[in-house]
């Protein structure tokens, strides 16, 4: 399929996609058991598929929005889903509908809900589990980047667990303002939630792949933490946070944070994006391999076994600290 919208491609959506949208009833197919999540213009419901009795996740997304016609958008947001297909910790695109009033696609199930009731809850995960969530992230943003794409809206609601207790692998979700980095146009538009957005976006300077590694530390200092690290009391002061780059780090929160954590964090929260590290080079960082040993082997990140980008391991020892 091939946008003709000339102005959606400029803007960095992708047109063609390969998944066919099919015009029958997805009821036909699916039984809807209840509702797993809402977004201003998305429902996403559980579903079973009545051929094999396996759980999916269908994300209804509406065509229009603010009365403008927005399938661009849904047929983007399907396409990244595809270019990143190869990487098993973005979500799996299982099969489209189309009705009258949305594009529905069909994902993978992710069962173990968002990480975000990790960075809330009265019992904070521990920090080898912490560490193993953000490497399988940095895995997959490290993929989509190598791919020439950015996700714009990480944040702890769009990063998903295949089983909830323990912890299972991340799954990332919600790819409505990923962009394809290098297009012409209006890169500088897109606005995230203000609390998890880097200041380059509020100050709509360009984007990179280094606004998605500031979302990493903010997700990274949830997780430690279980506060969020530029929320004030309103927008306004949100906003004038995220732009100062107003972090405490010396406060109560972070009595129980080992030193490694702070370091990784620091490094991701700076406000010039080019000082920021890469997702590679976040994942040589000592914190994210100091406590692996504690936890089982994890599978590797490939859906298909083969080249699917870096496989990653401990960087080498330094021989003077035996
Ligand atoms: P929106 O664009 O509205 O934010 P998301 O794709 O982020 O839509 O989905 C909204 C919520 O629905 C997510 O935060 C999550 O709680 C839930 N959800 C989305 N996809 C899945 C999935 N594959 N498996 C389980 N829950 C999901
Ligand atoms: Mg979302």
């Amino acid at each position: 399929r091939r946008l003709d919208s000339r102005s959606g491609l400029a803007a960095g959506l992708l047109g063609e996609t390969q998944t066919p949208v099919s015009a029958e009833p997805m009821e036909s197919v699916y039984e809807i058991t209840g509702e797993l999540g809402r977004g201003k213009f998305a429902v996403v419901k559980r579903c079973v598929e009545k051929a094999t009795g396996k759980v999916f996740a269908a994300k209804f997304l509406r065509k229009r929005r603010r009365g403008r016609d927005c399938r661009a958008e849904v047929i983007h947001e399907m396409a990244v889903l595809e270019a990143a297909r190869n990487n098993a910790r973005v979500v799996n695109l299982h099969a489209a509908y189309e009705t009258d009033h949305d594009i529905v696609l069909v994902l993978e199930y992710a069962a173990g809900g968002e990480i975000f009731d990790h960075c809330v809850s009265e019992e904070l995960l521990p920090e080898a589990h912490i560490t193993r969530l953000i490497r399988q992230t940095l895995e997959g943003v490290h993929y989509l980047h190598q791919s020439n794409l950015v996700h714009l809206d990480l944040k702890p609601q769009n990063i998903l667990l295949t089983s909830l207790s323990p912890p299972g692998d991340i799954k990332i979700v919600d790819f409505g303002l990923a962009r394809r980095l290098g297009a012409v146009g209006e890169l500088r538009e897109i606005l995230g939630t203000p609390e998890y957005v880097a200041p380059e976006i509020l100050n709509y300077e360009p984007i990179t792949t280094s606004t998605d590694l500031w979302s990493v530390g903010v997700i990274a200092y949830m997780l430690v933490t279980g506060e969020s690290p530029f929320a004030g009391d309103d927008k306004q002061e949100t906003y004038l946070n995220v732009s100062q780059v107003n972090v405490d780090y010396s406060r109560e929160a972070f009595s129980r944070v080992s030193e490694l954590a702070v370091d990784f964090i620091r490094k991701l929260l700076v406000k010039a994006p080019e000082d920021r590290p890469s997702a590679a080079e976040c994942m040589t960082h000592p914190w994210l391999w100091q406590q692996q040993l504690c936890l089982s082997p994890e599978p590797a990140a490939s859906r298909t076994g083969r080249s699917c980008g870096t496989k990653w391991t401990a960087p080498p020892e330094d021989p003077e600290d035996k």
